[in-house]
């Protein structure tokens, strides 16, 4: 799919996720969705992708490196990091309100393990819809697998997976 439609869906499923957890502070947990989301579907689909020529010109392929649930889930974790070192930093250099921090803390940082965890499926619960799929191995090759052929900018589907994130947002929000 689309970056941009990657960025609303994962967004809506993890701020519905954090929900859960941490609902009474509802901008936050959508700012930090935001972020994981943005970070961990760029990192997906930039390191995922290579360029080969053909003669039709350069054309965008998908590569198994991210393209899998399993790898998916490190890409996503990996992507947490640069949140996890600015929290730290955040929560133990501003020590002078550390006595309100103390109590929020330990829930932001379960809330960004769990969100990098999860961004990395619900990419791929995405693309398992186009036409290029995801990959999955069977007998020790890389195959692709699709459970729908739309094309990844279709209008329609990508329609569709940015009003489902927007109503899984709203549902949080509730
Ligand atoms: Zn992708």
């Amino acid at each position: 799919m689309r970056l941009r439609t990657h960025y609303v869906f994962s967004t809506g499923l993890l701020t519905l996720l954090d929900s859960g957890i941490f609902h009474e502070y509802f901008y936050y947990t959508l700012i930090l969705c935001g972020i994981v989301s943005v970070i961990g579907n760029s990192l997906i689909d930039r390191i995922g992708h290579k360029e080969i020529i053909t003669r039709y010109g350069y054309i965008s392929m998908r590569t198994p490196l991210t393209h899998t649930i399993p790898r998916s889930v490190v890409w996503g974790i990996i992507s947490i990091i640069p949140i996890f070192i600015l929290l730290l930093i955040y929560y133990y250099g501003l020590n002078y309100h550390e006595y309100y921090l103390f109590s929020i803390n330990n829930r932001v940082i379960l809330l960004t393990l769990l969100n990098g965890i999860v961004v990395g499926p619900s990419h791929m619960l995405l693309d398992v819809f186009t036409e290029r799929g995801i990959y999955v191995k069977k007998y020790g090759k890389w195959r692709r697998f699709a459970l729908a052929h739309f094309k990844y900018d279709n209008p329609a589907i990508n329609g569709l997976a940015i009003i489902v994130g927007i109503i899984m947002i709203y549902l949080a929000y509730l």
